[in-house]
Protein backbone atom coordinates (compact mmCIF):
# COMPACT_ATOMS: atom_id res chain seq x y z
CA UNK A 1 0.00 0.00 0.00
CA UNK A 2 1.05 3.35 -0.74
CA UNK A 3 1.34 6.61 1.50
CA UNK A 4 1.43 9.86 0.56
CA UNK A 5 4.62 11.84 0.52
CA UNK A 6 5.53 15.41 -0.99
CA UNK A 7 7.81 15.70 -4.05
CA UNK A 8 8.95 18.63 -6.00
CA UNK A 9 7.01 21.86 -6.20
CA UNK A 10 4.50 22.03 -8.45
CA UNK A 11 4.55 24.05 -11.41
CA UNK A 12 2.15 26.70 -12.98
CA UNK A 13 -0.51 28.78 -12.72
CA UNK A 14 -3.41 29.02 -9.96
CA UNK A 15 -3.26 25.67 -8.80
CA UNK A 16 -3.69 25.62 -5.12
CA UNK A 17 -3.23 22.75 -2.62
CA UNK A 18 -3.26 22.60 1.56
CA UNK A 19 0.81 21.88 1.54
CA UNK A 20 2.94 24.78 1.07
CA UNK A 21 7.02 24.27 -0.34
CA UNK A 22 8.62 26.81 1.74
CA UNK A 23 11.98 27.91 0.67
CA UNK A 24 14.41 30.14 2.82
CA UNK A 25 12.68 28.35 6.02
CA UNK A 26 14.11 25.59 8.33
CA UNK A 27 16.00 24.91 11.22
CA UNK A 28 19.88 25.57 9.19
CA UNK A 29 18.34 29.28 9.01
CA UNK A 30 17.21 29.25 12.59
CA UNK A 31 13.73 28.65 12.53
CA UNK A 32 12.48 26.10 14.34
CA UNK A 33 9.68 23.40 13.14
CA UNK A 34 7.94 25.55 16.20
CA UNK A 35 8.18 28.69 15.42
CA UNK A 36 7.24 27.64 11.47
CA UNK A 37 3.85 25.82 13.13
CA UNK A 38 3.30 29.11 14.94
CA UNK A 39 3.81 31.74 12.35
CA UNK A 40 2.06 30.04 9.59
CA UNK A 41 -0.61 28.51 12.45
CA UNK A 42 -2.00 32.43 11.97
CA UNK A 43 -3.62 31.22 8.22
CA UNK A 44 -5.47 28.28 9.56
CA UNK A 45 -4.68 25.16 11.31
CA UNK A 46 -1.14 23.09 10.15
CA UNK A 47 -1.11 20.00 10.46
CA UNK A 48 2.71 19.33 10.30
CA UNK A 49 6.04 21.05 9.31
CA UNK A 50 8.36 18.57 7.74
CA UNK A 51 11.91 18.76 5.93
CA UNK A 52 11.41 19.15 2.23
CA UNK A 53 14.58 17.91 1.56
CA UNK A 54 18.31 17.58 4.13
CA UNK A 55 19.04 20.74 3.51
CA UNK A 56 17.54 22.55 6.60
CA UNK A 57 15.95 25.54 4.61
CA UNK A 58 13.33 23.90 3.03
CA UNK A 59 10.09 23.07 4.92
CA UNK A 60 6.84 21.60 3.75
CA UNK A 61 4.30 23.10 5.57
CA UNK A 62 1.29 21.01 5.77
CA UNK A 63 -2.41 22.48 6.35
CA UNK A 64 -6.00 20.47 6.85
CA UNK A 65 -7.52 22.72 3.68
CA UNK A 66 -6.59 24.84 0.66
CA UNK A 67 -7.78 27.98 1.93
CA UNK A 68 -5.64 28.45 4.68
CA UNK A 69 -2.86 27.59 2.77
CA UNK A 70 -3.49 30.10 0.05
CA UNK A 71 -4.40 32.83 3.00
CA UNK A 72 -0.44 31.82 4.01
CA UNK A 73 0.90 32.43 0.67
CA UNK A 74 -0.91 35.52 0.03
CA UNK A 75 0.65 36.77 3.09
CA UNK A 76 3.76 35.32 3.09
CA UNK A 77 5.22 34.62 -0.09
CA UNK A 78 8.06 37.12 -0.82
CA UNK A 79 7.67 39.75 2.19
CA UNK A 80 9.54 40.13 4.81
CA UNK A 81 8.13 39.00 8.20
CA UNK A 82 8.34 40.04 11.01
CA UNK A 83 7.83 37.28 13.11
CA UNK A 84 10.78 35.70 11.38
CA UNK A 85 13.25 38.27 11.69
CA UNK A 86 12.56 40.22 8.72
CA UNK A 87 12.91 36.84 6.38
CA UNK A 88 11.68 36.55 3.35
CA UNK A 89 10.02 33.12 2.91
CA UNK A 90 9.50 31.98 -1.34
CA UNK A 91 6.72 29.57 -1.24
CA UNK A 92 4.54 27.25 -4.18
CA UNK A 93 1.91 24.60 -4.09
CA UNK A 94 3.49 21.16 -3.59
CA UNK A 95 1.76 18.36 -4.19
CA UNK A 96 1.20 14.79 -2.44
CA UNK A 97 1.79 11.89 -4.66
CA UNK A 98 2.18 8.05 -3.91
CA UNK A 99 5.69 6.83 -2.24
CA UNK A 100 7.01 3.45 -2.43
CA UNK A 101 7.15 2.79 1.65
CA UNK A 102 6.55 -0.61 2.48
CA UNK A 103 4.16 -0.49 5.98
CA UNK A 104 3.67 -4.37 5.89
CA UNK A 105 6.68 -4.53 7.99
CA UNK A 106 6.95 -0.96 9.79
CA UNK A 107 6.88 -0.54 13.15
CA UNK A 108 5.94 3.43 15.01
CA UNK A 109 8.72 5.32 14.82
CA UNK A 110 9.54 7.48 17.86
CA UNK A 111 11.39 10.68 17.71
CA UNK A 112 12.55 10.50 21.03
CA UNK A 113 15.12 8.06 22.83
CA UNK A 114 12.59 8.47 26.45
CA UNK A 115 9.26 7.20 24.44
CA UNK A 116 10.79 3.89 23.43
CA UNK A 117 11.94 2.81 26.68
CA UNK A 118 15.13 0.90 26.16
CA UNK A 119 17.05 1.07 29.00
CA UNK A 120 20.64 2.75 28.51
CA UNK A 121 19.79 4.53 24.66
CA UNK A 122 20.35 8.24 24.67
CA UNK A 123 19.35 10.64 21.59
CA UNK A 124 20.60 14.42 21.91
CA UNK A 125 19.11 16.51 19.24
CA UNK A 126 21.39 19.30 17.74
CA UNK A 127 24.57 17.72 19.43
CA UNK A 128 26.32 19.73 16.83
CA UNK A 129 25.52 23.22 15.00
CA UNK A 130 25.07 22.89 11.42
CA UNK A 131 28.07 25.01 10.96
CA UNK A 132 30.16 22.79 12.68
CA UNK A 133 28.62 19.39 10.72
CA UNK A 134 29.66 21.44 7.78
CA UNK A 135 33.34 21.94 8.98
CA UNK A 136 33.31 17.89 10.15
CA UNK A 137 31.93 17.11 6.38
CA UNK A 138 34.51 18.92 4.69
CA UNK A 139 36.84 17.50 7.13
CA UNK A 140 36.42 13.91 6.20
CA UNK A 141 36.07 14.76 2.65
CA UNK A 142 39.09 16.18 2.55
CA UNK A 143 40.79 12.54 3.47
CA UNK A 144 40.45 9.30 1.67
CA UNK A 145 37.86 7.17 2.22
CA UNK A 146 37.81 3.07 1.49
CA UNK A 147 35.43 1.94 -0.59
CA UNK A 148 33.02 -0.67 0.82
CA UNK A 149 30.38 -2.93 -1.42
CA UNK A 150 27.97 -0.23 -0.45
CA UNK A 151 29.49 2.48 1.90
CA UNK A 152 32.38 4.28 2.37
CA UNK A 153 34.39 4.43 5.55
CA UNK A 154 37.51 6.13 7.22
CA UNK A 155 38.96 4.90 10.98
CA UNK A 156 40.71 6.25 12.84
CA UNK A 157 42.59 6.01 16.46
CA UNK A 158 43.42 3.08 18.59
CA UNK A 159 42.80 3.08 22.06
CA UNK A 160 39.37 5.06 21.07
CA UNK A 161 38.06 4.19 17.53
CA UNK A 162 36.69 6.84 15.60
CA UNK A 163 34.84 4.87 12.46
CA UNK A 164 33.12 7.35 9.97
CA UNK A 165 30.99 6.02 7.25
CA UNK A 166 28.70 7.31 4.80
CA UNK A 167 25.55 5.68 3.51
CA UNK A 168 24.14 6.38 0.06
CA UNK A 169 19.96 6.84 0.27
CA UNK A 170 18.59 2.84 0.41
CA UNK A 171 21.74 1.56 1.94
CA UNK A 172 20.95 0.88 5.75
CA UNK A 173 23.07 -1.21 8.21
CA UNK A 174 22.56 -4.74 8.98
CA UNK A 175 21.02 -5.95 12.43
CA UNK A 176 24.69 -6.79 15.15
CA UNK A 177 25.24 -6.04 18.39
CA UNK A 178 28.68 -4.39 18.60
CA UNK A 179 30.46 -7.35 19.69
CA UNK A 180 31.47 -7.05 23.54
CA UNK A 181 34.47 -8.36 23.66
CA UNK A 182 36.41 -5.81 21.25
CA UNK A 183 34.30 -2.41 23.06
CA UNK A 184 33.56 -1.12 26.23
CA UNK A 185 29.94 -0.38 27.75
CA UNK A 186 29.38 3.53 25.74
CA UNK A 187 29.06 3.45 22.18
CA UNK A 188 28.47 7.11 20.89
CA UNK A 189 27.24 7.68 17.08
CA UNK A 190 27.15 11.13 15.44
CA UNK A 191 24.14 11.74 12.13
CA UNK A 192 25.17 13.91 9.72
CA UNK A 193 24.25 15.10 6.45
CA UNK A 194 21.29 13.25 5.82
CA UNK A 195 18.51 11.42 8.12
CA UNK A 196 17.21 8.31 8.74
CA UNK A 197 15.33 5.73 11.44
CA UNK A 198 17.75 3.16 13.42
CA UNK A 199 15.78 -0.18 14.36
CA UNK A 200 16.19 -1.67 17.59
CA UNK A 201 15.12 -6.02 18.30
CA UNK A 202 15.66 -7.99 21.67
CA UNK A 203 15.20 -11.37 21.36
CA UNK A 204 13.25 -12.40 24.06
CA UNK A 205 13.04 -16.39 23.35
CA UNK A 206 16.34 -18.39 22.85
CA UNK A 207 19.74 -17.25 22.05
CA UNK A 208 21.05 -15.28 19.66
CA UNK A 209 24.63 -13.80 19.43
CA UNK A 210 26.33 -11.27 18.00
CA UNK A 211 27.65 -12.32 14.78
CA UNK A 212 29.55 -10.96 11.74
CA UNK A 213 26.99 -8.81 9.88
CA UNK A 214 25.90 -9.73 6.27
CA UNK A 215 23.41 -8.33 3.30
CA UNK A 216 21.05 -10.98 3.88
CA UNK A 217 20.81 -10.63 7.91
CA UNK A 218 18.32 -8.34 7.68
CA UNK A 219 16.12 -10.40 5.53
CA UNK A 220 16.54 -13.64 7.69
CA UNK A 221 15.59 -12.03 10.51
CA UNK A 222 12.45 -10.63 8.91
CA UNK A 223 11.39 -14.04 7.63
CA UNK A 224 12.03 -15.28 11.77
CA UNK A 225 9.01 -15.67 13.89
CA UNK A 226 8.38 -12.06 14.95
CA UNK A 227 6.88 -13.56 18.46
CA UNK A 228 10.56 -13.90 19.67
CA UNK A 229 11.59 -10.49 19.80
CA UNK A 230 10.61 -6.76 20.50
CA UNK A 231 11.07 -4.29 17.91
CA UNK A 232 11.45 -0.42 18.40
CA UNK A 233 12.27 1.99 16.09
CA UNK A 234 14.08 5.37 16.38
CA UNK A 235 14.18 8.95 14.04
CA UNK A 236 17.76 10.13 14.13
CA UNK A 237 17.84 13.83 12.25
CA UNK A 238 21.39 15.76 11.00
CA UNK A 239 22.83 16.40 13.66
CA UNK A 240 22.35 14.34 16.92
CA UNK A 241 24.08 11.97 19.03
CA UNK A 242 23.12 8.80 19.59
CA UNK A 243 24.70 7.06 23.18
CA UNK A 244 24.27 3.24 23.13
CA UNK A 245 24.77 2.31 26.89
CA UNK A 246 23.76 -0.83 29.31
CA UNK A 247 21.18 -2.79 27.82
CA UNK A 248 20.78 -1.29 24.82
CA UNK A 249 24.76 -1.67 23.88
CA UNK A 250 24.99 -5.07 25.24
CA UNK A 251 21.26 -6.50 24.59
CA UNK A 252 19.84 -4.92 21.70
CA UNK A 253 20.42 -5.49 18.21
CA UNK A 254 20.67 -2.15 16.11
CA UNK A 255 19.97 -1.70 12.28
CA UNK A 256 19.24 0.75 9.79
CA UNK A 257 16.69 -0.53 7.19
CA UNK A 258 17.60 -0.42 3.83
CA UNK A 259 14.72 2.52 2.78
CA UNK A 260 14.84 5.43 0.66
CA UNK A 261 12.27 6.93 2.73
CA UNK A 262 10.97 6.69 6.02
CA UNK A 263 7.67 6.71 7.90
CA UNK A 264 7.82 8.86 11.28
CA UNK A 265 4.96 9.65 12.49
CA UNK A 266 2.56 11.05 10.06
CA UNK A 267 5.29 11.94 7.44
CA UNK A 268 7.63 10.18 4.83
CA UNK A 269 11.11 11.04 5.45
CA UNK A 270 13.06 10.91 2.54
CA UNK A 271 16.75 9.60 2.74
CA UNK A 272 19.12 12.39 1.60
CA UNK A 273 22.15 12.13 -0.75
CA UNK A 274 24.06 10.78 2.04
CA UNK A 275 24.30 10.39 5.40
CA UNK A 276 27.39 10.38 6.82
CA UNK A 277 27.74 8.93 10.58
CA UNK A 278 30.75 9.32 13.56
CA UNK A 279 30.89 6.26 15.65
CA UNK A 280 32.93 6.18 18.76
CA UNK A 281 33.68 3.30 20.77
CA UNK A 282 36.70 2.46 23.10
CA UNK A 283 38.92 -0.54 22.63
CA UNK A 284 38.15 -2.86 25.38
CA UNK A 285 40.92 -4.49 27.89
CA UNK A 286 40.36 -7.79 29.23
CA UNK A 287 36.94 -9.79 28.70
CA UNK A 288 33.71 -8.05 28.96
CA UNK A 289 32.20 -8.27 32.50
CA UNK A 290 28.58 -7.21 31.38
CA UNK A 291 25.05 -7.91 32.65
CA UNK A 292 24.34 -9.65 29.87
CA UNK A 293 25.83 -13.17 29.61
CA UNK A 294 23.53 -14.52 27.16
CA UNK A 295 24.37 -11.76 24.92
CA UNK A 296 28.02 -11.75 25.52
CA UNK A 297 30.87 -13.64 23.37
CA UNK A 298 33.34 -13.24 26.36
CA UNK A 299 30.70 -15.15 28.67
CA UNK A 300 29.88 -17.45 26.66
ZN1 LIG B 1 29.41 -8.72 27.40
Amino acid sequence: MGLPRFTCPRRGDGESSPHLFVANCGPAVGLSYDTIASVFGAYGEVKGVYAADDSGTRVIVSYCDNISAQAAMKALNGHPCSNLGGRSLHIQYSVQSLGKVNTTDSVPVSTSASDLDIPGLYLMHDFVTAKEEEELLAAVDSRPWQHLAKRRVQHYGYEFRYDVNEYPPGVGLSPHIDTHSAFNGLIFSLSLAGPCIMEFRKYTTGVWFAKPTSSSDEENLISENKSNFLRKAIYLPPRSMLLLSGEARYAWHHYIPHHKVDKVKDSLIRRGPRRVSFTLRKVLEGPCKCEFPEYCDSQR
